[in-house]
């Protein structure tokens, strides 16, 4: 009875709490900015919000909120199904296609395997993997660089799960598709590739050579497990829905880990009316890269680096004269919150394109910061 502080499993001793984005909340409580004031660059949402048709229609379904959701989710995965030209066998839902990415890591990592990933990617794949015990392995540059990819696969026998996100959260950068599939074509099948497509509608709108088009990966590979999500390009990630694409097979394996129920009877409705509003997600989209297109020039006339992004934020890369952490923390206190990517090891910052009239405040408080006068 002494001595009765609870151990827990060992794997969650260097386990750190996922942080997210801060919320616009914290930014009026701990800075006390005007709410009307703060504009959240800092977590790729969609800044058009999402489709109207969406809205009406959970709207109109909001009183059914005493229902279970189908559990088959069946209309959504024929929804996608169609849409890839897949079967509905292949498709798995999840409460964002985060917890697919924990599906897939829970189902082949473990204490004796390892997981390979880029230096600086996506935070949750680690995360996930440390929760079963496997042993993370990184590139050492922080884009997705395939040499060094193959090399460290060659060098270990037993990499369970390879993470390729295409394009790179946070920095930007995205791989073409002949150079992954020259890749996969000497990944061993036993091996779990999980292809994160979060980004991928702004990948290939702006360059054809960067789709990956999933019905052809997984015929052609049956060990990749393709990601998309309803949270960044349709601008729903408060209803939490993504879904994975893969065999059959993978499928059935990952269905094994899924929680009853595990998205709400609204997220599935928001999911399938936003399928059928392609024009939204279509001009959200250009949008998006004019948008870019003027914080490109911004960055190059103040005269530092950005990563060539093919997605809806966009990584600035600082010199020694200029600190992330101190840029960032003055964003915040007039109410504008981007991404610091100091923990990532680098002097730089991740910002999110909003609209036009967002980005213009942006640049105009960046800039007076930028040159100390702010
Ligand atoms: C946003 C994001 C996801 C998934 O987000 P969900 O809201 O869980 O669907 C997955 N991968 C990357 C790289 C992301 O940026």
């Amino acid at each position: 009875m002494e001595n009765n502080k609870m151990k827990f499993n060992a794997v969650l001793d260097n386990l750190k709490i996922y942080e997210a984005g801060k919320p616009i909340e914290l930014v009026v409580r701990e800075y006390g900015v005007d709410e009307k004031d703060i504009i959240k660059l800092a977590s790729n949402e969609n800044p058009r919000g999402c489709s109207k048709k969406v809205q009406d229609a959970i709207c109109k379904d909001v009183s059914k909120m005493n229902l279970y959701p189908d559990d088959s989710m069946y209309e959504l995965k024929e929804k996608l199904a169609s849409r890839f030209d897949v079967k509905s066998t292949n498709v798995i839902i999840g409460a964002g296609s985060d917890q697919i990415i924990s599906f897939g890591v829970h189902a082949k990592a473990n204490k004796n395997n390892k997981v390979l990933m880029a230096k600086t990617t996506f935070a949750m794949y680690e995360i996930y993997a440390r929760q079963t015990g496997t042993t993370i392995l990184k590139t050492p540059s922080h884009q997705h660089n395939l040499s060094e990819f193959l090399d460290i696969y060659k060098k270990n026998k037993d990499i369970a799960v390879i993470f390729l996100c295409l394009p790179n959260n946070p920095l930007g950068e995205c791989l073409d598709k002949d150079d992954i599939y020259d890749f996969l074509d000497q990944i061993d099948n036993d091996t779990l590739v999980i292809v994160d497509g979060a980004y991928q509608e702004y990948a290939k709108y702006k360059d054809a050579k960067k789709e990956i088009n999933p019905k052809d990966i997984i015929s052609k590979y049956p060990n990749v497990l393709y990601l998309g999500t309803f949270s960044k390009a349709y601008g729903l990630g408060g209803m939490r829905c993504g879904y994975g694409i893969a065999s059959e097979d993978m499928i059935k394996a990952l269905m094994k880990l899924r929680a009853p129920f595990n998205i709400t009877t609204l997220s599935l409705k928001a999911a399938i009316v936003a399928l059928r509003d392609e024009k939204f997600v279509q001009d959200c989209i250009r949008e998006n890269f004019e948008q870019m297109s003027i914080f490109e020039k911004f960055v190059k006339e103040l005269g530092f680096d950005y990563i060539d992004s093919f997605t809806n934020f966009i990584t600035l890369e600082f010199k020694n004269d200029q600190n992330s952490s101190e840029i960032s923390e003055k964003l915040l206190k007039k109410g504008i919150i981007v991404r610091n990517l100091g923990a990532y090891g680098m002097n730089a910052i991740r910002v999110t394109i909003g609209t036009a009239s967002q980005n213009l405040r942006f640049m105009s408080e960046f800039r007076k910061i930028y040159s100390n006068k702010g």
